[in-house]
């Protein structure tokens, strides 16, 4: 099965259009989280590795700049043709290294492919403005240019769409970019460059270089000075660390954190558009994501049947190796991550919470767990202050409007919130007291290309996709003169 699946699936660095060994031969194993085994071996880059993807970056830089935005942008737009032309393939891969069901690979996919099809579109439109100083009369001329090589560092949980997220906006504003994808699943970047190959991106534009020493290496390309923007996705954690190394070259910050994010339920909302909502936003990857439902507040007059619906859902979810059809709950990513789930639902159950469904890990390989509801959960239970990453819902109850909003804000975390009402002007009310970045307003997904992602407080800085997506990667010039 791997063999067909993974033949012609790269596995060196990807440095200036060219597939590498590591300078000291060095790779690591990549595991399908479904069955354990190993599925390929895969080079892991060195420092050395690392100078010479942005020495391979900065000799491309002059002229993909230079590319009229509307070559770029064609490039662009054929990356996103040839990517859904194979998306099957894309999707298997995603699912063999990632272990996500195959329906949320072609998600992502999909998701994926649609940032090259926006900033194919963007490319074009990176427009400046001239006015006149009010005081001397001499005229501003602003405008934008890219801002230089951009390092991009991204998670496991959507290996595709959160690297082309970055890369798309990057190569629309004319920056080459040196790409680190996790270790976990650093074959869907690897494949992803025969398409953008194929696309016309010119070597050196984007560069791709696996690490098992990841602090080593992003740190040294940290502090090369031809580096002038890091953006990065994953943990608070690592983006902390990530910003004091930025700090020393004043390299320019897009960070995509953490979340934990509540899923509100008034009394007057429709609740079986607030189930299927809260299935979409809990259980998209499995819980495995940023945008993750980890909180559910839903006031208790309508919380019994909330929760008698949702866990007949989540407990009618098929689970199973995430290829094979029909599945919808494939194995977490892997052991560290599955026996985090197992802790947070004993330390909730042993405070008090009680299991609906699920809430039992299943013997035999792989790192699976099953869909879970629980309820009673007390604010005192760990998975209310930490991302879960897995597929438990964890449900409370609450009185009343002031209450739910002052527990939902009550986190470190400002990604994303949802909320479920009938009276929209409650919705607009509570959403603008909500402190996160985004809000599902009558939604369970709020991830789009074309709108501003991102988070407030330790949820990050910045935001990609949109229009804004692009200014990451792109610094102001004004010129002062006079005509
Ligand atoms: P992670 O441990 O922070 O890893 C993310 C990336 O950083 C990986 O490529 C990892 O490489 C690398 N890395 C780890 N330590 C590093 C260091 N010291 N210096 C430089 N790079 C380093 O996060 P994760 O476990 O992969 O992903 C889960 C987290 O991502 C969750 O917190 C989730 O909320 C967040 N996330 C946020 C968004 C968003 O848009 N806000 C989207 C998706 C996920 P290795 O794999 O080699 O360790």
């Amino acid at each position: 099965m791997y063999d067909n699946l993974l033949a012609n699936v790269p596995t060196d660095l990807w440095i200036d259009g060219k597939w590498k060994k590591a300078s000291d031969g060095a790779r690591f194993d990549v595991i399908d989280p479904a069955t354990e085994k190993v599925i390929a071996s895969v080079a892991s880059a060195t420092v050395d590795d690392a100078k010479a993807a942005i020495d391979a970056a900065d000799a491309a830089f002059p002229a993909w700049a230079a590319k009229k935005p509307r070559e770029r942008g064609e490039i662009l737009r054929k990356a996103f043709e040839i990517i859904m032309r194979d998306a099957e393939r894309y999707a298997k891969i995603i699912t063999l290294e990632n272990g996500k069901s195959l329906s949320d690979s072609r998600g992502e996919v999909a998701y994926a492919a649609e940032f090259f099809r926006w900033y194919a579109e963007e490319a074009v439109r990176n427009v400046g403005q001239i006015s006149v100083a009010p005081a001397s009369g001499a005229r501003i001329v602003a405008q934008q240019k890219p801002a230089g090589i951009a390092v991009l560092v991204t998670p496991w949980n959507f290996p595709a769409a959160m690297a082309t997220r970055k890369i798309g906006p990057a190569l629309a504003a004319g920056c080459p970019v040196v790409l680190k994808p996790a270790s976990d699943t650093p074959l869907t970047m690897l494949a992803l460059m025969q398409a953008l190959e194929e696309a016309g991106v010119p070597p050196g534009v984007v560069n791709v270089i696996p690490s098992r020493s990841s602090g080593k290496v992003v740190s040294a390309m940290l502090h090369d000075m031809r580096v002038r923007v890091v953006s990065f996705t994953g943990s608070t954690e690592v983006g902390r660390k990530l910003l004091h190394e930025a700090a020393d070259n004043i390299v320019k910050p897009a960070m995509e954190l953490g979340g934990n994010a509540p899923f509100i339920v008034f009394e007057d909302a429709d609740i079986d558009a607030a189930i299927e909502g809260a299935m979409v936003a809990k259980m998209r990857n499995m819980g495995e994501a940023c945008t993750a439902a980890n909180r559910f507040y839903v006031h208790e007059k309508v919380e019994a049947e909330f929760s008698k619906k949702l866990s007949a859902k989540m407990g009618a979810l098929k689970m199973g190796n995430g290829l094979d059809d029909g599945v919808a709950v494939g194995p977490l990513v892997n052991a560290e991550g599955r026996d985090k789930v197992i802790e947070l639902v004993d330390d909730a159950v042993s405070k008090g919470a009680k299991i609906l469904t699920g809430g039992k890990k299943p013997d035999g390989v792989g790192f699976f767990y099953p869909a879970t509801v629980l309820t009673n959960v007390p604010d005192s239970a760990s998975m209310n202050k930490e991302e879960i990453f897995g597929p438990v819902a964890s449900i409370q109850t609450f009185k009343a409007e002031d209450e739910v909003i002052k527990r939902a804000n009550d986190t470190e975390y400002g990604l994303v919130a949802y909320l479920y009402t009938k009276d929209m002007s409650r919705g607009m009310r509570v959403s603008e007291k909500l402190d996160f970045g985004m809000i599902g307003l009558n939604r369970g997904l709020v991830s789009d290309p074309a709108a501003p992602f991102g988070g407030t407080k330790q949820s990050g800085l910045g935001r990609e996709g949109g229009q804004e997506g692009m200014k990451e990667f792109l610094e102001m010039q004004y010129v002062s003169t006079n005509w």
